[in-house]
């Protein structure tokens, strides 16, 4: 992921500035970048969540001191972080604290209310050729499902959950009184509003079983390293008739033998012979695919970059396709025959020596260093 900016950049404020500023520096920020005058406009969502990830640290006097001492990472120990774990609320509650809505009342009456189904995630291990020119994996995951037998209630066949007798069926208790009154989710049904007196006997009243599940995802050409492809719906059930999570596969692209990419870029490092170098050669590249023949021309140095165009990687849901670039290595050959040396040190006597342009350069250097 991307590096995160400074928070007190992201509000537009001074690292001094008090409550009320940043206050009301992220009020006029939300407002302006909330989804909901964004529709479909990806950045505005991420900026929207930048805001709000401001907010919730230098908002609190605790987080913004932890911030201001230690950083983006938090305390050495931990602390506060979390925000990638889901410490972000969501855009309705803060749409609702932002513009009044239901407030602090909301959390305590809505119990019951529907709920989105837990997204299950998945990594996958594939191949470099898989990602490069795209694939389709089958993969086996365990994912909680409403109980077939009870179709979720957690009650057995013929009867019916019924309203908690402790808190009523609103899931929460009351204990105290007068300025004390303190509220806490039901003993007795746990939050649901509902008890079972005689549970189904396949879930043994939760009303979710685990169960193994194999799904098929199609892999573009072009992905890479790190993507998570979504499977909207195939998550875990809702709640309360709430919408089905979403099953998502992350990518591990494995490394290649040869190969090292760059987004659509492919690298590689190719040893040539010092002779090939010298003299220029044609040679066969390995591609992805098979090979490429290119010309190396007369000396040609150590560290030379060749580019073969279009052998790289496909755009990942486009159509262009990136280079191969090829870093040549020239290799000093080490053990050589009596024969071979015979020819070298007659190919040096042979040598004036302006064939070396760098070591000429330098050789001139050191004279005029030693000559003042
Ligand atoms: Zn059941
Ligand atoms: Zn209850």
């Amino acid at each position: 992921m991307a590096a995160k900016r400074d928070y007190y950049e992201v509000l537009g404020v001074d690292r001094k500035a008090g409550a009320e500023d940043i206050k009301k520096a992220y009020r006029k920020l939300a407002k302006e970048s909330h989804p909901d005058l964004h529709p479909n406009d990806k950045s505005a969502e991420a900026r929207f969540k930048e805001i709000n990830e401001a907010n919730e640290i230098l908002s609190d006097p605790q987080k913004r001191a932890n911030y201001d001492q230690f950083g983006m990472d938090g305390p050495p120990m931990g602390g506060f972080g979390g925000f990638e774990g889901g410490g972000f609320g969501g855009f309705e509650s803060i749409f609702d604290q932002l513009f009044g809505g239901m407030g602090g009342a909301r959390t305590q009456s809505r119990r019951n209310a529907p709920m989105r189904g837990r997204d299950i995630l998945v990594n996958m291990r594939i191949e470099f050729d898989e990602a490069a020119f795209g694939a389709s994996k089958s993969f086996e995951f365990m994912r909680s499902e409403l109980c077939d037998t009870c179709h979720g209630t957690g009650a057995k066949e013929g009867t019916q959950p019924v309203t908690c007798a402790t808190c009523k069926g609103t899931g929460q208790v009351r204990s105290g009184g007068g300025f004390m009154v303190s509220v806490r989710t039901c003993p007795t049904c746990g939050g649901t509003g509902q008890t079972i007196s005689d549970p189904c006997a396949s879930c043994k009243g939760s009303g979710r079983v685990r169960r193994k599940r194999t799904a098929n995802v199609t892999i573009p050409p072009g992905a890479d390293d790190g993507q998570v492809f979504v499977m909207t719906g195939q998550g875990e059930p809702g709640q309360n008739g709430g919408p089905n999570g979403d099953l998502q596969i992350a990518i591990t692209v494995k490394p290649h033998k040869l190969f090292r990419r760059e987004g659509t870029t492919l690298y590689l490092e190719m040893p040539i012979s010092f002779t090939q170098a010298a003299l220029g050669a044609t040679v066969d590249i390995p591609t992805l695919k098979g090979k490429a023949t290119h010309k190396i021309p007369e000396g040609t140095q150590d560290g030379a970059l060749l580019r073969v165009k279009g052998e790289g990687i496909q755009q990942l849901h486009g159509s262009s396709r990136g280079d191969l670039v090829v870093k040549v290595k020239v290799e000093i050959p080490k053990k050589l025959s009596e024969k071979q040396k015979e020819l070298l040190r007659a190919f040096d006597q042979a040598s004036t020596g302006r064939e070396y342009e760098n070591r000429r350069g330098f050789l001139d250097k050191v004279k005029e260093l030693f000559q003042a």
